[in-house]
């Protein structure tokens, strides 16, 4: 039987029997991928602790026919102020999900895993998770190749500067409509410049950076509203987690 060791962040977890569960994993070199976690459940289990949510452990798993099973774990960083921080939970649930939702079983991508772990990283280190929400969804699309066109129209190419336009945004089209394209494009949404100038900033920045962006409550809530009509674009259906987040937050 073929065993392969990699690092794995865990992205769902469902009960199996008495004492088991399935994981849904993110690893660093094979992508998504769904093992067993056997006798998980039981306390003082060896793999109790790697199977927890979010968690990010190195692990040796079989290669099984139809489903992976952990041989071993050990817990790399559990971030534990996840499980202590409702809403900084509610935020890293929707992550996660987004994850799940949006990528293949076996479809390697190093630089999400790497991305992901930086993301809880510095989720633990500042009261940011908002921000740094936008910029885990901006960043995580371009890597999986939905990347919202921000630089250029999307209906004529035009190169796009900040100062002036009256921009609008299409979820369908996928990025920003210049004021001579937007006839006839009734679904696109208006987008202010201070959004626009926010998603442009957040899409080249590094995570380190975040702390210096000064944004009011309603360009972060355009923002917000911009990503989630894109994503819900590419999606089959709504994230379970938005529900809890919302719910967690007072607002939708
Ligand atoms: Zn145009």
């Amino acid at each position: 039987m073929a065993l392969y060791r990699t690092e794995a962040v865990v992205l769902r977890t469902h009960n199996l029997g008495e004492a088991d569960k399935i994981l849904t994993l993110f690893t660093r070199n094979r992508g998504k991928v769904r093992a067993v976690a056997r006798g998980s459940r039981r306390p003082r289990n060896h793999l109790m602790g790697v199977s927890q949510l979010f968690t990010h452990s190195g692990m040796l798993i079989f290669k099984g026919k139809n489903l992976d099973s952990i041989s071993q774990g050990s817990i790399i960083n559990a971030w534990l102020f996840l499980r202590e921080d409702l809403l900084k939970m509610a935020y890293a649930s929707y992550i996660v999900e987004l994850v799940d939702k949006l990528t293949e079983e076996y479809d390697p991508n190093e630089r999400v895993y790497s991305l992901l772990v930086s993301v809880f990283d510095q989720m633990q280190k500042d009261d940011l998770e908002a921000i740094l929400t936008r910029f885990f969804e901006l960043h995580f699309l371009r890597l999986i190749g939905l990347k919202p066109q921000l630089e250029r129209c999307v209906g004529c190419d035009t190169v796009l500067t900040s100062a002036g336009n009256q921009l609008r945004f299409s979820p369908r089209e996928g990025g920003v409509l210049c004021p001579n394209c937007q006839g006839g494009r009734s679904d696109a949404l208006s987008l202010s410049q201070g959004a626009y100038q926010v998603m442009r900033w957040l899409s080249a920045a590094n995570i380190d950076r975040l702390t210096v962006l000064q944004m009011p409550k309603p360009v972060e809530q355009e923002v917000e509203e911009m990503l989630r009509n894109f994503i819900n674009f590419h999606l089959q259906r709504p994230l379970k987690s938005l529900e809890f987040l919302y719910t967690i937050r007072g607002t939708s």
